[in-house]
């Protein structure tokens, strides 16, 4: 899950980093009434999306009535094709210098990485591209993580300047602490500012967290914003199933993420003979193909209006074929009339002759079965092409 920049920013309290926390609202009323308390002030619009200042989503405001006219212009802003609903207003506390400063998941490697660097923060892409030595990039070992020692081989290869040095070396382990301690795979500190009286202060945050450690960070439910989440994803959710919505019209089903992830590859490349059809979402039931489960995911998909036509692809393994086709007809059963759109279904592997018996049996009309995966997805196309 990737956090708003005033959650982000409450991680950062939380663990030491300094940052001015500010208010959220969402009416430019409020937005006046926090300026009222703070005077110069800044108004951010809290969006997961970066470039925002560039978007004129970050307003300096002087007095309450400029505060309200930047939040009246900035709420209900689209910011990268999403809608402001809130902002952020802090005191104003003008930047001397802007620095950038990152933790990161570094898949390829194994390991985490640093990445900071003290030529400006916002216009990291463009110093990266044009004097790339001042980026630095420094690899840390997970198992030993940041330790004070580790602060200052980062500070020092960073070239933090020497008035705030020793204040970056702390700032350094903090943001350390958020990454580590929260199970976040990003966080980043755009601009990391230098501020009059040489403090160091966090004006922007980025944080991602692992969704597989929520487990064991029952606090973090609370950043879930239930409405800007979309309401399928959420349902997908509560059930435990692992859905991303797309864009397209064939809806997805799958067990195992390599099996779905190919099968959005088959869809699409048949879907260009069908009008340019595309799949609908990525879903795997997993291991765990029952009825129940298949009868979930049905569930989420049908209730997609953009949803024409659902391949069912299944690999018969541990769950074998005929359960599948089970769950398939329990799921039919427990949806009743909200299952409205023909299905495509494809199943092999463990007990594949008895699973395509059951389907057969049960000549459900909503129900084609198609032997193989590029036959099924051509299927799957045509009937949401049609
Ligand atoms: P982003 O564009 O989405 O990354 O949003 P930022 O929070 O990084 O804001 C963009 C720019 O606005 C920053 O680089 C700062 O120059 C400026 N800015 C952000 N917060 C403050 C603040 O509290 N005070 C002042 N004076 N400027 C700020
Ligand atoms: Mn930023």
């Amino acid at each position: 899950m990737d956090l708003m920049e005033y959650q982000a920013k409450e991680l950062f309290a939380k663990h030491g980093v300094t940052t001015t926390l500010g208010t959220v609202v969402t009416t430019a009323e409020e937005a006046r009434a926090a300026a009222e308390e703070y005077g110069f002030c800044v108004v951010k619009a809290q969006v997961k999306a970066g470039g925002r200042g560039k978007a004129g989503g970050v307003k300096l405001a002087r007095t309450p009535d400029e505060a309200f006219e930047h939040a009246s212009n900035i709420l209900g802003m689209e910011i990268k094709g999403l809608t402001v609903n809130r902002v952020l207003v802090t005191p104003a506390t003008p930047p001397v210098e802007e620095y950038y400063f990152s933790f990161l998941l570094d898949r390829a490697n194994r390991q985490y990485l640093c990445i900071a660097s003290v030529e400006g923060g916002v216009e990291i892409e463009e110093v990266a591209k044009t004097n790339p030595d001042a980026v630095k990039q420094i690899a840390i070992d997970p198992g030993s993580g940041v330790d004070e020692a580790k602060a200052r081989e980062i500070a020092t290869e960073a070239k933090f300047p020497e008035p705030v040095f020793e204040q970056a070396v702390a700032m350094i382990q903090a943001l350390y602490t958020v990454f580590d301690e929260e199970d976040a795979t990003l966080v980043e500190v755009n601009p990391l500012a230098r501020l009059e009286g040489d403090k160091l202060e966090a004006l922007d945050g980025k944080v991602s967290l692992d969704d597989n450690a929520d487990f064991r960070h029952e606090d973090h439910a609370a950043f879930e914003i239930k409405e800007e989440t979309d309401p399928l994803e959420a349902k997908a959710k509560d059930k435990g199933l692992n859905y991303v919505k797309l864009d397209g019209e064939v809806g997805i089903i799958g067990n195992g993420a390599g099996l779905v992830m190919s099968t959005l590859d088959v869809v699409a490349y048949a879907g260009e003979k069908h009008g340019g059809v595309k799949p609908a979402n990525f879903l795997d039931i997993g291991g765990g193909a029952n009825a129940q489960v298949m009868a979930d995911g049905l569930d989420v998909i049908l209730h997609d209006a953009q949803v024409k036509s659902v391949f069912v692809n299944v690999f018969g393994g541990i769950t074998a074929c005929d359960e599948v086709a089970n769950g398939i007809k329990g799921a039919l059963e427990i949806l009743g009339d909200e299952a409205s759109k023909p299905l495509v279904v494809r199943l092999d592997g463990n007990n594949v002759v008895e699973g395509r018996r059951i389907l057969d049996e049960l000549n459900h009309p909503l129900v084609t079965q198609v032997d193989t995966m590029d036959g099924a997805a051509d299927k799957a196309a045509e009937l949401a092409g049609a």
